[in-house]
């Protein structure tokens, strides 16, 4: 069986995919500097370039299923919301896509996932863990949560609610408390408005108070809400990945997690800082777009 994988997290990365691994290199769409950039681009317009893309990789071989990723909330093939493409808001990204693959010639089923969802399903995918629930924390411009095998829900992790204190409102949705608003690269910023969130890390290793507090902040938070996340669905693996994953220390995060999870039965977790990316992406949407056609 193959599939295409598709992400579309920033730029459009497109790969073929057989037996769980990519078949050939990953094929990453550069706009073109007099293009209309893709977050003001128009449905139709956005399902027109993949289109291409997908025949591009495809090559003349027949492709049994496509699987696509985009950031946001995404129900049967429909982007409920998305903050980085909010023209897509209310699109049927399945209906636009398969119309423009058919002017092209091809007939393929398209399933629409959440791109951390596809992270997670394509770190399963590629580390053995095909048999169990995995999770996945993407810490980049904002915080996204996958989960891997995927199954109809929200899952809007990044919107976990770690504080009760009213000052903390720096989460891109608006919402106060949430984790993205304290982990978050954008709302890091504009906490820190001297600083840019690499320097605020660095500040904390050379003993700034405020950016001392801040670390210890940012690491509580993501244990609070792995602890909200192992008190509904139990223990197991978390993933971490995403450009800011660097500055995690995990043994801090475990301090926070021991005094966040006390009931033995829930203990077993482990984490793993790992590279996700748009390669991890566009595997995982191939595996999960295969596994609904054919499920094992
Ligand atoms: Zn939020």
């Amino acid at each position: 069986m193959k599939a295409i994988g598709i992400n579309t997290a920033d730029r459009i990365a497109t790969g073929l995919v057989e037996g769980h691994r990519l078949v050939g290199p990953l094929r990453v769409y550069e706009e073109p500097p007099e293009a209309e950039p893709l977050f003001t681009t128009p449905l139709a317009g956005i399902a027109e370039r993949i289109a291409r893309e997908v025949e591009a990789v495809a090559g003349g071989s027949k492709i049994d299923v496509l699987g696509i990723g985009f950031p946001g909330i995404i129900r049967n093939g429909f982007i409920e919301e998305s903050p980085n493409l909010r023209q897509l808001k209310g699109a049927n990204v399945r209906e636009a896509l398969s119309g423009a693959l058919e002017k092209l010639g091809f007939k393929v089923p398209v399933q629409v996932y959440n791109d951390a969802d596809a992270i997670a399903a394509g770190l399963a995918a590629t580390r053995g863990y095909l048999d169990r629930l995995i999770r996945v924390w993407t810490i980049g411009f904002g915080i996204g949560f996958g989960i891997y095998p995927w199954h109809e829900g929200i899952w809007e992790g990044g919107h976990i609610v770690v504080s009760l204190d009213p000052r903390e409102r720096y989460c891109g949705c608006g919402g106060r408390g949430h984790l993205e608003g304290i982990m978050g690269n954008r709302a890091m910023r504009l906490r820190f408005l001297d600083m840019e969130p690499d320097e605020i890390f660095d500040n904390a290793h050379k003993g700034d108070p405020r950016c001392v507090e801040f670390v210890k902040l940012w690491h509580s938070a993501l244990a609070a809400a792995t602890a909200n996340s192992i008190h509904l669905a139990g223990p197991g693996k978390f993933f971490v990945t995403g450009f800011n994953a660097k500055h995690l220390d995990v043994n801090l995060l475990q301090q926070y997690m021991h005094e966040m999870v006390k009931m033995s039965p829930l203990q077993d977790y482990v984490f793993e800082v790992v590279p996700g990316g748009n390669e991890m992406a566009v595997i995982g949407a191939a595996v999960n777009a295969l596994r609904a056609i054919s499920p094992a």
